[in-house]
């Protein structure tokens, strides 16, 4: 996709601080990160976002869920982390190509009850 910014990325057209990289998964720092660990997941190819997934992608989605734990072990994060997944407008995405946030360090719950 020409003008999106993580395929722009997946090319090397922008830089990005890598954190992984392989023939499906490209893995780097968040520009704006929220934490004191906030790695983008995406996978090289371009799917805009969960909601345009389908059958074809199982595989795929499989692969990306099963390397967070990786990816945040090798950042130190051994006591766990937070994954966030945005869809859609709707649910306040911004950047129209899937990926998940890997987030970690000292984050307050997610959901305040009081
Ligand atoms: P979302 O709201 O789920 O679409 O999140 C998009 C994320 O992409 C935000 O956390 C941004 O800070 C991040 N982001 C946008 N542009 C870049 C970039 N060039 N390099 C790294 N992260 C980026
Ligand atoms: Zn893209």
């Amino acid at each position: 996709m020409d003008n999106c910014i993580f395929c722009k990325i997946v090319r090397g057209d922008i830089p990005c601080r890598k954190v992984y990289d392989d023939d499906d998964l490209l893995a780097f720092h968040d520009i704006h990160p929220v934490a004191q660990v906030h790695i983008m997941l995406i996978p090289k190819l371009h799917l805009a976002s969960l909601m345009e997934a389908n059958d074809s992608h199982t595989a795929l989605l499989g692969k990306m869920l099963l390397s967070t734990s990786k990816l945040a072990k090798e950042q130190g994060l051994n006591n766990g982390f937070r994954t966030v997944i945005n869809t859609g407008k709707g649910g306040g995405q911004e950047v129209f190509h899937l990926h998940i946030h890997i987030i970690g360090g000292n984050i307050p719950p997610m959901v305040r009850r009081d």
